[in-house]
């Protein structure tokens, strides 16, 4: 089985789309959260996302938008992009977020993996650093945990005599790319497959992954992007021009 994983799509059809043309042949699709928040696409994506698959975790984004969560944690420009993107979601998409199951969430067939937006022990918390993996990695029984929120791509393993964390090297700026992580037997890990629409680790390009179940190998990629048109639109709406400054930047 392939599975195509993605995560904070934040409303950036322009990336979405990038991501489901550059992928390799997919079986499933899951979902690791805030499919909405600062991008201007949020209806069209809830649409695109939808019709991938049934298989989602919730995002702080998600949860915002839809009023599950109070907006006193957000920065300025975070609140004002859920508002936004709260007066724009139809009410059926509205609905359809709102009903969105928190992490983690256990993936049929797969008793090893386990799916979360932030940490499986808090859904919002961020996975950043080694230390914050740590806990997770070595309490709970899950070996493979897929999870999202930070927008850095990459992970963190452990096993009986190391922990380490890793991001992949890329030889290009711009171009499409991929590079591959064999996985280890008698190692967790604790992999991020990036964000599809608000990559924050220097690289502007659209971030995805790909687990092959039988030869257990993470494929990161990258794909090259309209970005001024995501940018655009993005200016067009009124929201904060950081929102789209930022996506150059990849930060
Ligand atoms: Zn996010």
């Amino acid at each position: 089985m392939r599975i195509l994983l993605l995560s904070d799509i934040h409303a950036n059809l322009e990336a979405l789309e990038a991501c489901l043309a550059a992928a390799p042949s997919f079986d499933l699709v899951a979902n690791l959260g805030d499919v909405v928040g600062y991008g201007a696409s949020p209806n069209e994506v809830v649409e695109r996302a939808r019709g991938l698959g049934a298989i989602f975790v919730r995002g702080n984004h998600d949860k915002a938008a839809t009023g599950l969560l109070e907006l006193d944690d957000f920065n300025a420009m975070a609140a004002t992009a859920a508002i936004w993107t709260r007066d724009q979601l139809t009410p059926e998409h509205l609905e359809w977020l709102r009903s969105l199951p928190q992490g983690p969430l256990a993936l049929e067939d797969f008793p090893d993996v386990q799916l979360v937006h932030g940490s499986p022990i808090d859904e919002d918390v961020y996975i950043v650093s080694l230390g914050d993996a740590l806990a997770p990695l070595i309490t709970l029984p899950m070996p493979l945990t897929f999870f999202g929120h930070t927008h850095l791509q990459g992970g963190f393993f452990a096993n009986g005599s190391s922990a380490d964390g890793f991001r992949p090297e890329y030889r290009t700026v711009g171009q499409p790319e991929s590079v591959s992580l064999q996985l280890k037997r008698a190692t967790r890990y604790m992999i991020n497959p990036g964000s599809v629409g608000q990559p924050r680790d220097g690289d502007w390009r659209a971030a995805f992954a790909l687990f092959d179940t039988e030869a257990q190998v993470v494929h990161f990629h990258r794909a090259p992007y309209n970005l001024k048109a995501a940018q655009d639109r993005i200016f067009a709406a009124n929201l904060p021009s950081r929102l789209a400054t930022r996506l150059a930047a990849g930060r």
